[in-house]
């Protein structure tokens, strides 16, 4: 996981905690958190990169990258999308092609709630495939969304520890 070494001075618990996250992941998404435990098994299939929910229901991890005034690395929210069927299927089709990143983008809708921005449930993305090995990146298409507004103008290295405050004492769940 991409982090600063220098750490931070948290103001939440006031201790100094040694180092500074420049990403934050889930390891599922918020459909799939809400089947209970012994549904799980007979309704989703999920691995690291795609999940399906009950046959129909598809579901994709990428990231949101949103940049870091003054830093070289961005910061990555690693969320997932809802996606159509079609683009569903399409992707699988050319998930190990290479060139697979010059196939055009496809709407998406985000399924990982990031309540730091009031709800990023349903908002939709513009998913960009990426070079095989690479999770899509997903491009908030609304601008005056807080998340999407970050995307595009970027953020500081204040922002950030804000949102490492935040994020280490009150983790979103299934937080990874
Ligand atoms: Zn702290």
């Amino acid at each position: 996981m991409a982090e600063l070494a220098t750490g931070f001075d948290c103001r939440v618990c006031g201790r100094h905690h040694d180092a500074l996250p420049l990403s934050f992941s889930v390891r599922a998404p918020a459909a799939a958190l809400l089947i209970p435990a012994d549904e799980l098994d007979r309704r989703v299939v999920l691995s690291p990169e795609q999940c399906v929910i009950d046959g129909r229901s598809f579901f994709l991890r990428g990231r949101v990258v949103v940049p870091i005034a003054g830093l070289d690395e961005p910061f990555i929210w690693g969320v997932w999308a809802e996606i159509g069927p079609k683009d569903f299927l399409r992707t699988q089709s050319f998930w190990k092609v290479k060139g697979r990143e010059r196939t055009p983008p496809y709407r998406g809708w985000l399924n990982t709630d990031l309540p730091l921005f009031g709800s990023t449930i349903h908002l939709e993305v513009r998913v960009r495939t990426q070079e095989v090995g690479r999770r899509p990146h997903f491009e908030v298409m609304s601008p005056e969304h807080p998340l999407g507004r970050e995307q595009s103008a970027g953020i500081t290295l204040e922002r950030v520890q804000q949102i490492a405050e935040r994020l280490l004492h009150s983790p979103p769940p299934s937080a990874i």
